[in-house]
């Protein structure tokens, strides 16, 4: 049997080209462009391509960026009051603050600075405390368990009383994944590090998310025939042949877990071009928000 993919980047380049005629429609209607701005600490190479990436999107649909990058040894006091300026700015309607911060910083501290409306990534307590509340509703969800979620619904997932199993419990990804699905009435089991037989766990999921960090963990036999696989792992390994002198490649072994899968996505081109479309519409969320008509709904 071979999976049918699920093609992330055709579902993201969809749901940015609706945002994009979104933002036009709310800019011609309402005078209000939706603005979102990043903060950024450091000089961590992957963390400037990431924030690069976010604001080249944010252009290309229209999003106002606000770009602010602090050095490696900015302050508690100069990152919390920079979130503070963000959140007085009628402008910017959704604050990312880039992850990891250098360690002398206090992340949680200035995550809870954020105001919920404007927490775009959806990591703020408030937003994941209603995330994990039976009957409350976050204002954002966070991104990249987002994307994962309409992936499934693109791949056609009956989520009521599926098994599903969440490889990794992560603030970002594992663990707002899993509530997600448990909102979707799926039975959920989260796996992690000191979790006893995994091949045995994941072969009973109707609903299979991985996102651990491993190369292609999960292998063919861990996996239930026809079952829904859903890859979150971006991970270097080394290949000389590749112009760079690596290839990314996921959690799950693709080629031999695409034969027993009844869908699957690929590493690149799954769950990585989903989060930034992801991130583009919960920036205009938060524009929609202070909306007068919006906001009293
Ligand atoms: P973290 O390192 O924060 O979490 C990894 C989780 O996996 C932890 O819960 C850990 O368990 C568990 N884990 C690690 N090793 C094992 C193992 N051998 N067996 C079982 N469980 C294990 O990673 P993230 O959640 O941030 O990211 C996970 C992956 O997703 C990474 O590859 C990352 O690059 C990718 N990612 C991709 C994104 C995208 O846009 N496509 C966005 C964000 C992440 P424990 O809690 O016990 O330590």
């Amino acid at each position: 049997m071979t999976a049918r993919l699920i093609d992330g980047a055709a579902v993201a380049a969809r749901i940015r080209a609706e945002v994009a005629a979104q933002v036009e429609q709310m800019a011609a209607g309402h005078n209000v462009r939706p603005g979102l701005a990043t903060v950024l600490v450091g000089d961590d190479t992957a963390s400037h391509a990431y924030v690069r990436m976010k604001h080249k999107a944010c252009q290309e649909l229209g999003i106002a960026s606000f770009q602010h990058d602090l050095p490696a040894d900015a302050t508690q006091e100069q990152v919390e009051d920079l979130v503070a300026e963000l959140n007085a700015d009628p402008r910017v309607h959704g604050i990312l603050v880039q992850l990891p911060l250098p360690k002398h910083l206090d992340e949680e501290a200035i995550l809870n600075k954020v105001s919920i409306e404007k927490d775009v990534d959806g990591f703020g307590p408030v937003n994941i405390g209603r995330l994990a509340m039976k009957g409350r509703d976050p204002l954002f969800i966070p991104c990249t368990p987002h994307g994962v979620m309409v992936l499934l619904e693109e791949a056609g997932v009956t989520f009521e009383g599926a098994n599903a199993v969440v490889l990794g419990r992560s603030n970002i990804v594992g663990m707002p994944a899993a509530l997600l699905l448990v909102e979707r009435n799926a039975t959920v089991t989260i796996c992690h590090s000191r979790t006893k037989d995994l091949a045995a766990v994941c072969r009973q999921a109707d609903i299979l998310v991985a996102a651990v960090g491993r190369a292609e963990m999960v292998r063919a036999d861990w996996v239930k025939p026809g079952a829904v696989v859903i890859d979150v792992g971006t991970n270097r390994v080394d290949d000389p042949s590749a112009k760079r002198g690596y290839r990314l490649v996921g959690d799950v072994a693709f080629d031999e877990v695409k034969e027993v899968a009844g869908a699957i996505t690929p590493v690149p081109g799954g769950v990585g071009p989903m989060t930034i479309a992801m991130l583009m519409k919960n920036t205009l969320r938060g524009a929609e928000l202070t909306l007068p008509a919006l906001h009293e709904a």
